[in-house]
């Protein structure tokens, strides 16, 4: 039976961590401060904001939640943007998304200074990753490499497959993967032959968005499995894209859903908002 990797109680120490450095921080007069944005009144997004928001009182940062009406132009949400820039008790900027359709994700996403991206969305950061050179990393993927990092899961020299190419999770993963010198293989939708891909892999990250979409016999004996997805069942609860029950009797190591990689998001987010703060401390 794999060791189960619990994303709570690592976040929770990582927090405590950065709630102590906040703490530091306050006392030479600077205190973390996130803006989150959300247009409109999507039930998920919600959900998430209140998270963000809540994680950052408990870890003594300033927050404000933006709630812009769904009819927001989206010049006027630029316009927003441009004034949290230039708030001089605001490190890090975010937007929620998705984004109503009349509004242009690219163009938000290009409107906040890259030094204050603590999504690590912004193009300037995005190209980062390829060259190892960081400023942010993405929330999910860098949460993930937090956890291999506190079970003492080496990357050097291993196979790592990912199953997901999405620009928030799937891609980054592999780069971040990558510069710690795994040898990785991404998968996708057209992927042929996917479960001899997967057998193969020695850390196999799962970012699919399907629920039980990877079986025991897609898993190497030993394996170490993240899965990564959030699927809401029929069942009102929160399934993961791996099969928890059958996969566990043939890893090594596998994070649960919920209170696996979930609980990491936030924490990474934190993380960078705390970074940026640092970065003001210093000017
Ligand atoms: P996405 O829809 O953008 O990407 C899904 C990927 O899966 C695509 O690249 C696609 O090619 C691949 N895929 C689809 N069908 C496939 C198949 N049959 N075989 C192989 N690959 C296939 O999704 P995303 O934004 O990367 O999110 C993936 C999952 O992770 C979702 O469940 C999402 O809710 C969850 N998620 C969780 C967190 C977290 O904090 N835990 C954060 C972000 C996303």
């Amino acid at each position: 039976m794999a060791k189960i990797i619990d994303g709570k109680l690592i976040a929770g120490e990582v927090r405590a961590r950065i709630a102590d450095e906040a703490a530091a921080l306050a006392k030479c007069g600077v205190v973390p401060g996130l803006a989150v944005i959300i247009v409109g009144d999507d039930a998920a997004s919600q959900v998430y904001v209140r998270n963000k928001h809540k994680a950052c009182a408990e870890a003594g940062f300033y927050s404000e939640v933006i709630q812009m009406p769904r009819e927001t132009t989206e010049n006027e949400l630029l316009c927003k943007i441009e004034s949290l820039a230039e708030d001089g008790k605001i490190d890090g900027i975010l937007v929620q998304l998705p984004l109503p359709e009349h509004i242009d994700e690219k163009k938000v996403t290009a409107a906040i200074p890259p030094e204050k991206d603590v999504d690590a969305f912004h193009l300037e950061n995005t190209g980062r990753i390829m060259t190892g050179d960081y400023r942010y990393l993405p929330c999910t993927p860098a949460g993930i490499m937090t956890m291999l990092r506190h079970e003492k899961i080496d990357v050097a020299g291993k196979e790592c497959v990912v199953i997901g190419r999405s620009n928030i999770v799937g891609k980054p993963m592999a780069m971040m993967l990558l510069n710690e010198n795994g040898t990785v293989t991404v998968c996708h939708s057209k992927t042929k032959n996917l479960a001899e891909v997967t057998r193969r892999a020695d850390i196999l990250v799962v970012a699919v968005g399907k629920a039980g979409f990877v079986t025991a016999d897609m898993v190497k004996e030993g394996a170490v499995v993240i899965d990564v997805g959030i699927n809401r069942g029929e069942d009102g609860k929160l399934h993961g894209d791996v099969d928890f029950e059958g996969v566990k009797d043939v890893a090594s190591a596998i994070t649960p859903v919920p209170g696996g990689v979930g609980p990491m998001t936030i924490t990474t987010l934190l993380e960078n908002t705390l970074a940026a703060a640092k970065r003001r401390a210093e000017r």
